[in-house]
């Protein structure tokens, strides 16, 4: 399994950066979770996006499903995708259609989102949208997928991308938990979201701090921990020890263009 950091911006990018967006690809099978502003311009420099097979929302915040609208524009209108010969593409009768799996409640807000200027189902013409709820498995392609809620301000999904190659976790975004900390538990990679450079002071708690995600990591006995979902504006030094310091092992920090293969490299040749 190769999975490809496309964006791991908070809600708001980072200087040339993108909000969440992970490609992960077994066996020829590709896999975007997340689609956040940003991400598909990112998507292009590593996989061409009619060979996405699907598209996996762990939330319906903003900077983890808009990127959507651009994506289905490319699908809708760009010329390979039309039924006749255009732009020196030759027509095709089976335009990309990838899967789009989203929380419930995701097909009105889409309709709602591209209503705005008169496009309502631009998003729904473009994929094949289903709508999934909590504890629904999906087997795609040559991998299985599981969900788990998990704390936020709107309903979210923890991800769990699970192949022959290995197993991977994605907190999505969420306040400390221990559904997740279950969910991960001996996970061979979890990604996990460190938003915070301390808790919220005020209202209902939505994030993680770094050392709280290496201590959800360290109680779950994840293999590996990456932290991700922070902002450039945040020291990413301070970030790793703190987490690291928690997780009572190394942390790496995601990165765009980043890239982890399972089982590690190291493993491969069985050494
Ligand atoms: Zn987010
Ligand atoms: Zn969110």
């Amino acid at each position: 399994m190769r999975i490809t950091v496309l964006g791991k911006s908070p809600a708001w990018q980072d200087a040339g950066g993108a909000c969440s967006g992970y490609l992960v690809e077994e066996d020829g099978y590709a896999l975007l979770v997340d689609c956040g502003n940003g991400v598909f311009s990112k998507l292009r420099h590593h996989r061409d996006y009619v060979d996405v097979d699907a598209v996996l929302i762990s939330h319906l915040h903003a900077d983890h499903f808009l990127d959507l609208v651009p994506y289905s524009y490319a699908l809708s209108y760009a010329p390979r995708q039309q039924p006749v010969a255009v732009g020196g593409w030759p027509g095709t009768d089976s335009p990309a259609r990838p899967q789009l799996y989203a929380p419930m409640g995701a097909g009105g807000l889409f309709r709602q989102l591209a209503s705005a200027w008169g496009d309502e189902d631009l998003i729904e013409r473009a994929f094949e949208l289903s709508e999934y709820d909590g504890p629904d498995e999906l087997t795609l392609g040559p991998v299985n997928v599981r969900f788990c809620e998990v704390p936020h301000y709107t309903r979210t999904f923890a991800i769990e991308v699970r192949g022959p190659g290995g197993r991977l976790t994605y907190s999505a975004d969420c306040s400390p938990n221990e559904q997740l900390v279950r969910f991960a538990s001996e996970t061979d990679l979890l990604l996990i979201e460190a938003t915070l450079p301390r808790p919220e002071r005020t209202g209902m708690r939505g994030h993680l701090t770094p050392a709280e995600a290496g201590e959800t990591g360290r109680r779950a006995g994840a293999r590996r921990l990456v932290i991700t979902h922070f902002s450039d504006e945040l020291d990413s030094d301070w970030a790793r020890s703190e987490a690291g310091a928690a997780y009572r092992g190394p942390v790496e920090l995601a990165y765009e263009g980043a890239v982890y293969t399972l089982p590690d490299r190291a493993e491969v040749g069985g050494a």
